[in-house]
């Protein structure tokens, strides 16, 4: 897959097989999905998104998102992973990628889901801290999650891991923690969600009851940033960070509080690139500075509505300026 384009076609399965109710989980609202879903549905979705796509040097997973799929009654698992097994069948897509909880995990199921053409399971970790795994009713242990992995290890799939931060309990610490957990298990990727208030949940109700405190974005941003520092260094990818705008999840949606921001990821990115330039400027004499960056992250470098060009002011009395260059590696960065 190495030069091909990679693209997901999301179907999201609602909370279906989910008994659990995560204290921060409505997933009708998180995946603006109200309804259950059927094999055509999946075959109609399919075929939508394949329209849109380039015909070549791409590589295509339908993703079915949301709820814990492993959990959803066998009969329907199978007819709705058959809908989209006929489009690996006929080279159409290339693999079909599925979320599920560590516990819902076992031989039968892993052997199910290889016959079915299953190529990437993301398992919703959350957290390592047996506290936050318990406040947050997760209902799993930090054992089920290295059950799961073990198990999954043992079959060609490629495996994805996602946490959240600022969850009831947790603090930058756990996070760390579960963050250096997870890297000690070797994921090929990794997803980062901080934590959302969302409507309906029973975080909502201890939100309103002033027990539970969200993260401002700051705090939420500032963490992401050591976290996905900590997995770059690990060689592990962070897919996603925050999860993505839609209808529902924006503050005119289901968002009731919490770090929400439009471009989460932008910020953290730009989060980076201040500390490298802010490492980068140290006894600058001058009051005019011009850096060089690959020349797709200058809007990374520049920062969010030009934040690091008026942090950099406003803390050294530089004027920065930032130009682009195509031979510079994502990330670095050179004063001129
Ligand atoms: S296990 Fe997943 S789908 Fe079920 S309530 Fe928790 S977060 Fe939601």
């Amino acid at each position: 897959m190495s030069d091909r384009r990679v693209f997901n076609i999301p179907i999201f399965v609602p909370h279906l097989g989910c008994p659990f109710d995560c204290v921060f989980c409505n997933q009708k609202h998180i995946t603006g999905t109200q309804n259950t879903i059927t094999s055509a549905d999946v075959a109609k979705i399919i075929e939508t998104h394949l329209k849109t796509l380039p015909e070549k040097d791409r590589y295509v997973e339908a993703a079915f998102f949301g709820g814990s799929f492993t959990g959803v009654d066998k009969k329907l698992q199978c007819e709705l992973l058959g809908a989209a097994y006929e489009y690996i069948k006929n080279g159409k897509i290339d693999g079909i990628r599925i979320s599920t909880r560590p516990d819902y995990v076992s031989e039968e199921i892993l052997e199910n889901l290889k016959n079915y053409g299953v190529t990437t399971i993301e398992l919703g970790v959350q957290s390592m801290a047996e506290d936050v795994l318990a406040a947050s009713c997760r209902g799993h242990g930090s054992v089920d999650v290295e059950k799961a992995v073990c198990l999954i290890k043992q079959y060609p799939f490629q495996l994805g891991l996602q946490m959240m931060t600022g969850l009831p309990k947790d603090t930058p610490e756990k996070s760390i923690f579960t963050a250096n957990k997870l890297i000690a298990l070797k994921p090929d990727f990794a997803r980062i969600y901080p934590t959302l208030v969302v409507k309906d949940t029973y975080l909502e109700k201890q939100y309103k009851k002033g027990e539970y405190i969200p993260q401002t974005l700051d705090e939420a941003v500032s963490l992401c940033k050591k976290l996905l520092l900590m997995f770059s260094e690990a060689n592990i990818p962070v897919v996603r960070i925050a999860l993505m705008t839609t209808k529902e999840i924006s503050p005119n949606g289901s968002v009731v509080a919490g770090p929400f921001h439009s471009s989460f990821r932008e910020l953290v990115e730009s989060s980076v690139y201040y500390d490298k330039i802010e490492k980068l400027l140290q006894g600058h004499k001058n009051k005019v500075a011009v850096i060089k960056v690959n020349e797709k992250e200058i809007s990374k470098a520049v920062g969010n509505k030009r934040e690091n060009i008026r942090k950099i002011y406003k803390n050294y009395g530089i004027r920065l300026k930032i130009q682009g260059n195509p031979i510079l590696k994502k990330g670095e960065i050179v004063l001129v």
